[in-house]
């Protein structure tokens, strides 16, 4: 890489430089250095309101609660209050799959929604809502109905809570509202946040059956996209870990009643799912600890860790005969994209968690990392979870709700004494701990959070990577400047990353992406030259 701690000054001065004053002033506080190897982690501003026209990444806080943690659970019909377009446009555009079961309730396939029209804005649209939740019913019989609201809803002041109360009641099945209206917060995070709050008030804990099996955990923030969470469930059965609930990737309802006899949870993406994790905690005595399945070697770490925390001697060798029979695949694959791999590089501009994830499966096949942010991600996911005490909510997201969790007076039942806690931290277990993007990255790379679209035009001009990884609204507009953009929303289609069989497929398909002869062909050869023919006029 070319840069140098001065180079980085003079980059950041190249993308601010354009800007109107203000705009640069505020823009200046997104954009920090990375801190591997022991420096300080430098303070980066997060969380905080987007820059009116600016073409941002971000979208919206209903994005965050219906698309992105309660749209995957395939048994809870979600049923989106608002105008047609918000429903449409999350129709089966995120690609967390699942598997229907024996019982076969799926409803992911559906759009429900209760096409406001001018008539409910003025007049309000409880009364359709009603209809809407009894039709739903009537159709499905569904066990849980979820109901969420857009930005109107809130403005004309449909009481949702009201509803959903007085139809659980007449329908004796669960049903809930979320109040994620879509000018809430200032990103997707305001909408995981809430859909936090209501899925742990409403569900979380509400059937008492004992489940059986050994070592039982959940897997919170990990969504299935492309099958990520059927082969983490793979590999789970395989070492003998009973996975109870994952939020919410190939999920149901059964699973998130049930969570709380977990002996431990897992989290995977933790900006959007801290908060049940944190809740759970309090409430019920479950520890949670930081994992990450997407790389291999990441992967056989969160197998220790997990393995760790139980103290038992079988599952720590079933952990470790697992990772021995699934890594030789994993380091054949390696070695044979590794000569075309190595000393290429990557930016990464993604969400709340991928971002930081996705360089260990780069560095797997020696990828470096130039340049890298989230779209909606707070301090704590940038600086490390210590700096939460310093954080500062500001006016744009002090009216999302933060629950009061107190001990469950019957089932609260801490799963470690303080001194086994204690102990397991000091064999390098790490209780309630993130450390953060920043901390990982190296001081010459480059953090920008919620990046724009002409910052990202002006680091790619600048920093020249062999790979962009982003979203579907960013891939064309990069694959044009001849850079291939492999978008980690969707993945292009592709996919399972996560896992051993993840890090494989991951593999070929950035050697095929970074090294296709496409991107030499970009440029006309003709235009090389200059003009193949000349003309004059014959009067010249
Ligand atoms: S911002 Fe409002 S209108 Fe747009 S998708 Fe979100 S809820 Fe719907």
């Amino acid at each position: 890489m070319s840069t140098t701690p001065k180079n980085l000054e003079e980059l950041k001065k190249e993308l601010l430089d354009k800007m109107p004053t203000k705009v640069a002033r505020k823009r200046d506080k997104a954009i920090v250095p990375g801190a591997e190897s022991g420096e300080t982690i430098p303070v980066i501003q997060a969380n905080v309101r987007t820059i009116p026209g600016i073409l941002t990444q971000r979208g919206c806080t209903y994005a965050g609660c219906k698309g992105v943690v309660l749209g995957p659970t395939r048994d809870i019909v979600n049923l989106t209050h608002g105008p047609i377009g918000c429903g449409y446009y999350s129709w089966l555009t995120r690609r967390n799959q699942t598997d229907a079961g024996e019982d076969g309730d799926n409803y992911i396939p559906y759009c429900l929604s209760t096409d406001m029209t001018e008539n409910d804005i003025v007049f309000g649209g409880e009364k359709k809502l009603r209809a809407a939740i009894k039709e739903a019913y009537d159709n499905f019989k569904p066990k849980s109905i979820s109901v969420f609201a857009t930005c109107p809803v809130g403005l004309i002041g449909d009481d949702i809570h009201a509803v959903t109360r007085q139809m659980q009641e007449e329908l004796g099945i669960t049903v809930f509202a979320n109040s994620c209206e879509g000018y809430k917060g200032v990103s997707q995070s305001a909408g995981h946040h809430i859909a936090n709050n209501q899925i742990f008030r409403h569900v979380i804990g509400t059937d008492d059956t004992p489940v059986e099996g050994k070592y039982k955990i959940n897997l919170l923030g990990e969504y299935n996209i492309g099958g990520d969470a059927f082969e983490i469930e793979r590999i789970f059965e395989k070492c003998g870990i009973t996975l109870l609930a994952t939020f919410s990737g190939n999920s149901t309802i059964t699973q998130f009643r049930q969570a709380h006899h977990a002996d431990l949870n897992t989290v995977m993406c933790h900006r959007s799912l801290n908060y049940v994790a944190e809740m759970m905690e309090t409430k019920f005595g479950i520890p949670w600890i930081k994992i990450n399945f997407i790389g291999a070697e990441a992967t056989a770490k969160s197998l220790r860790r997990i393995a760790a925390y139980f103290e038992d001697p079988e599952l720590m060798a079933r952990v470790e005969q697992v990772i021995a029979e699934e890594m030789p695949a994993v380091k054949a694959a390696a070695a044979e994209v590794l000569p075309r791999t190595t000393g290429k590089t990557a930016m990464l501009f993604v969400g709340g968690s991928r971002a930081h994830h996705y360089q260990d499966l780069f560095r797997e096949i020696g990828m470096e990392t130039l340049a890298a942010g989230y779209e909606f991600a707070h301090r704590d996911d940038y600086e490390g979870r210590h700096v939460l005490s310093t954080i500062k909510v500001d006016a744009d997201s002090r009216n999302i709700e933060e629950l009061e969790i107190e001990p469950d007076p019957v089932r609260y039942n801490p799963r470690k004494t303080p001194e086994q806690i204690k102990a397991l931290e000091d064999q390098g277990v790490r209780f309630k701990v993130y450390e953060g993007l920043i901390g990982e990255m190296k001081k010459e790379a480059l953090i920008i959070d919620d990046i724009n679209q002409y910052e990202t035009h002006k680091i790619i001009e600048l920093m020249k990577p062999d790979i962009f990884c982003a979203g579907i609204k960013e891939k064309y507009i990069i694959q044009k400047m001849g850079v291939p953009l492999k978008q980690l929303h969707n993945y292009d289609m592709g996919g399972p990353y996560a896992g051993f069989v993840g890090a494989v497929n991951w593999y070929h398909e950035i050697d095929r992406l970074v090294n296709t002869k496409v991107w030499s062909l970009i440029k006309a050869p003709w235009n090389d030259n200059g003009p193949e023919l000349e003309a004059a006029y014959v009067a010249d």
